[in-house]
Parts: C-alpha cells; sequence; structure tokens
C-alpha cells in the first residue's frame, strides 16, 4: 500500500495545465521558497492521508463523469517528497490515456541527476515537467502556469510539444470557486495584489501555486 499526503484536490481545473485536469496538490514541502503562495503545503505531516489506490480510483470516476478530461497534475508543496506514490498514479493515469503534469521545486537536472528510483519513475510518466523553485525576485506571471522568470517548461514525452511555439498565446486565469458552506478557494494563477483583493473579500488561500 502507498499513501500520499494531500493537501487538496480539484477533479475538474482548467487553470493548472493543458485541458481540463484533475489536480492533486500534495502536503508536504522540503524548499520552502520566500514568498511561495502556499506556505500552509510546507508542513510534512499536515494535510490529509490518502492510499494512492483511492487516488486512482477517484481519477477513473472522475473520467467517467467527464470523458474530457485531459490529465493529471502534481503540484504542492513538492511532489517529488512523495514520488513514489505519485508513481504509481502516474502509471495508470497513462494506461487511462491521460497525461501527466508535474511541478516541481526542484530543477530538472537535480532529479535527472538524483540516485533516488522513485523520482526516476515520476519523470519518466511526466509529459509536462514545471522546474525550478520560485524565486521572489524573478516574479513573473507572464507565461501559463509559471511564477518566475526561471522556471522553466520540460517536455519530457511529445505529448504537448506542439505546445512549445504556442505558450505566449495561453494566458493565466483563477479560478474561483463558492462552496456551499460559504467558503471561497481560488487556483490558478494571479498577481499578489488581486489574491490580496480575494483576501479581502474573505477567500479561503488553498490553492494558489507559485
Ligand atoms: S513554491 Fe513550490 S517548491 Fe517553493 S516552497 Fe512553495 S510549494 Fe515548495
Amino acid at each position: 500500500m502507498q499513501s500520499i499526503r494531500i493537501s487538496r484536490i480539484v477533479r475538474k481545473t482548467e487553470v493548472e495545465g493543458p485541458g481540463l485536469r484533475y489536480a492533486i496538490w500534495v502536503q508536504g514541502c522540503p524548499i520552502r521558497c520566500d514568498g511561495c503562495f502556499n506556505p500552509h503545503t510546507w508542513d510534512m505531516n499536515g494535510g490529509e492521508i490518502w492510499e494512492a489506490d483511492r487516488l486512482i480510483r477517484d481519477i477513473e470516476a472522475t473520467l467517467r463523469s467527464a470523458p474530457e478530461l485531459e490529465g493529471v497534475t502534481f503540484l504542492g508543496g513538492e511532489p517529488f517528497s512523495q514520488a513514489g506514490g505519485l508513481s504509481k498514479i502516474a502509471k495508470r493515469v497513462k494506461e487511462l490515456q491521460l497525461s501527466v503534469v508535474t511541478f516541481s521545486g526542484y530543477t530538472y537536472e537535480t532529479l535527472q541527476r538524483s540516485d533516488n528510483a522513485g523520482w526516476h519513475q515520476l519523470l519518466k510518466y511526466t509529459d509536462l515537467l514545471i522546474d525550478g523553485p520560485y524565486i521572489k525576485k524573478l516574479h513573473d506571471v507572464s507565461r501559463p502556469w509559471i511564477g518566475s522568470k526561471n522556471q522553466q517548461y520540460r517536455f519530457l514525452t511529445p505529448r504537448y510539444s506542439h505546445l512549445q511555439e504556442r505558450l505566449g498565446s495561453i494566458s493565466n486565469k483563477l479560478e474561483i470557486r463558492l462552496h456551499p458552506d460559504g467558503t471561497i478557494t481560488a487556483n490558478g494563477m494571479a498577481e499578489p495584489a488581486d489574491l490580496e483583493l480575494l483576501l479581502q473579500l474573505g477567500y479561503e488561500r488553498k490553492e494558489t501555486r507559485t
């Protein structure tokens, strides 16, 4: 049994990579970038524990209800801190002909150099890796899904290679959800000033990404 510490799941989102995606924010990040929009995901002991098989069943159920689902996105938190469990999910995701987008605060070069077998497994199943820590002084949200200039798109399979030339035409968006209990959550990419405005409106900061 492999379990994963989860901060948040959004089953259908259009702002966390190409197309309609099932997004998993993992809990726990050792990188701790200054200015991270999601410091609540840093605690390695926080969040909720899900078995990988339960997450797979949930992704399969989401695909049945939304056949247009394009793929799954792993973000966080640091996905490579839980690479073993996420690799199991990613393997099944690929069997379902869906894509895998993975964010990491580590650079691709660091991940490649590692002797951590789980890291290599997760890289193997990842179609698009967005790598590198968030660097506050390089803040830039002009590119889709990315928070600072140093971060890069790594097209690890041909699945999204056609996007390389089109990235400039994809704009960042924020999704805002009003829940039955009155809370508001947001995910996607926004300028800090817009997030502060949302905070003033009383939203619960859970899913923004740097
Ligand atoms: S930006 Fe990403 S890598 Fe950096 S501290 Fe936040 S969750 Fe971790």
